[in-house]
């Protein structure tokens, strides 16, 4: 893909730890993806990027609230009420 700010040079998507300042905090958003010009260095985070990077610092929101992530839910909504349960306060108890 052209890159849009200079036109010339190719888009390369990678993932970096972008910082997010969130209350009195910045966390490290590891995995946070971009793009980045070959020719003029621009980073752009472009449309496909932006759901990956939404629940990414969600989570990392979520896990500076003290509460559980979005995989964590969605595992323990697999499991049997008592499961669910036990496994919740294993992992509110890990933290
Ligand atoms: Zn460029």
């Amino acid at each position: 893909m052209k890159c849009l700010i200079c036109e010339t040079g190719n888009l390369v998507s990678a993932s970096r730890i972008e910082p997010l300042r969130y209350k009195n905090s910045v966390l490290q958003i590891h995995g946070y993806l971009a793009s980045n010009c070959d020719h003029c260095d621009a980073s752009l985070v472009l449309p496909e990027h932006m759901k990956v990077n939404q629940r990414l610092m969600a989570d990392a929101e979520r896990l500076e609230d003290r509460l559980l992530t979005f995989n964590q839910i969605k595992s323990l909504r697999k499991l049997s009420p008592a499961k669910a349960l036990c496994s919740c306060l294993a992992l509110v108890g890990m933290r």
